[in-house]
């Protein structure tokens, strides 16, 4: 019988919280994502490389301000990089 409450609640509390953390995604902020595997296939680096950098590519997407990270058309999924970052991508073509 105790079993069965305890099974019962954690059924319960399981279904809780499958509901709640969808509903808690669309009332937070937006979260900042990375794209980990393509940033390691393109070896992004944070920094510029011999003067080389994101703002200076045809590909970057700027942020909100000239020092707010940005997006990068050939990383998709990820909102978070630098404006002084590099990849083996950079392109000005
Ligand atoms: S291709 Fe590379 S250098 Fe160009 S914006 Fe994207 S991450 Fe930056």
């Amino acid at each position: 019988m105790s079993a069965n409450l305890t099974r019962r609640r954690f059924i319960r509390l399981s279904v809780a919280c499958a509901t709640c953390v969808p509903l808690a995604s669309l009332t937070g902020e937006a979260t900042a994502a990375t794209n980990q595997t393509l940033r390691a296939q393109y070896k992004y680096q944070d920094s510029p490389l011999d003067g080389k950098n994101c703002t200076s590519c045809l590909e970057f997407i700027p942020g909100s301000s000239a020092t707010a990270p940005g997006r990068c058309k050939l990383i998709p999924g990820d909102d978070e990089i630098s404006p002084n970052g590099y990849c083996t991508l950079w392109n000005t073509m």
